[in-house]
């Protein structure tokens, strides 16, 4: 528990700093350009008395950036747009049907109201499914088509898992902050190409040519940044969280829907290449794999 709250603050406060310093350029460039006069910005520096300078100007937006859409995390509309930055759509036709179907046998087994869950659907190639907030449960196209649908029950019970025991607090955080900082990254990414295609023109060309190689760096600079967090949340990632997300599943009853669920998974994770493996959210199958089959056969002889 204490180590989780470590792990938590640790991630927390490097994805602010990274986010923090990729805002920052942006309003940076915006003040250089356009200095900032807005009425209630200078009524708020003034009521928490911060000097109203250029640098001042420029912490408290990249500050306000990220932190009011964290206070806003919870609400409807920041789930909403964190499904869509993800690239998650609401199912549509048979994906529907079958995804519903499956969530019904969750919330039959696990006593759960299905109306209170929002699901989705993400057109990626992998195996995969995925817990954002508090109520949205997310899994890929491959996923939905492949699976029988029991199993399929048994990966979103997994997943009910990580919602009922609150794992997705700080991933919802997390993710919130990121956002904004890609975002900064995809203007980056369009200002250099529209300097790159003037960089045909002589003598403007050779000026805009070196304005865009500064982009460039930030941008390779910040995308190396953004990982950063993302690395320790997969070092430090705690298996507990998944043995305990796993035991919810084998203690509503669906352990033997998800044991097959995740070796279906996993014989597709050894296909793919390495580099796919080190991405992939789940990790340690095996043992995961072993602890359900100990679950599920003490518990068939109990009964
Ligand atoms: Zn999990």
């Amino acid at each position: 528990m204490l180590y989780n709250l470590f792990r938590d603050v640790v991630v927390l406060s490097l994805t602010f700093i990274v986010n923090f310093l990729i805002v920052s350029t942006f309003w940076g460039l915006v003040e250089m350009f356009q200095p900032i006069h807005w009425q209630w910005l200078a009524q708020l520096m003034n009521y928490i008395r911060v000097p109203y300078t250029p640098t001042n100007v420029i912490i408290v937006l990249s500050a306000l950036t990220l932190l009011v859409p964290c206070l806003l995390h919870r609400t409807w509309f920041m789930q909403r747009y964190l499904c869509w930055a993800t690239n998650c759509q609401k199912p549509q036709g048979e994906a529907a049907e079958r995804l519903n179907q499956a969530m019904s046998i969750v919330c039959r087994k696990a006593g759960l109201d299905i109306s209170d869950y929002n699901l989705y659907v993400c057109n990626t190639k992998v195996l995969n499914a995925f817990a954002i907030g508090n109520n949205n449960i997310a899994v890929t196209l491959p996923l939905l088509s492949n699976m029988p649908i029991r199993e399929i029950a048994g990966i979103l019970a997994h997943e009910m898992g990580h919602i009922q025991n609150r794992d997705t607090n700080t991933a919802l955080l997390t993710s919130t902050m990121s956002s904004f900082g890609n975002f900064v990254i995809r203007i980056y990414s369009y200002i250099t190409l529209v300097l790159q295609i003037i960089s045909f023109i002589p003598v403007i060309g050779w000026f805009t040519a070196i304005i865009s190689w500064f982009f460039l760096i930030q941008i390779w600079l910040f995308q190396f940044l953004m990982q950063l967090p993302l690395h320790i949340v997969t070092m430090f990632s705690s298996r507990e969280d998944e043995y305990e997300a796993d035991l919810y599943a084998c203690k509503i009853g669906l352990g033997a829907e998800l044991f097959n669920g995740l070796s279906y998974i996993s014989q597709g994770e050894a296909q793919m290449g390495f580099a796919a493996r080190l991405l992939s959210s789940h990790p340690a199958t095996r043992q995961r794999l072993e602890r359900i089959r100990n679950y599920v056969n003490s518990h068939d002889t109990v009964v």
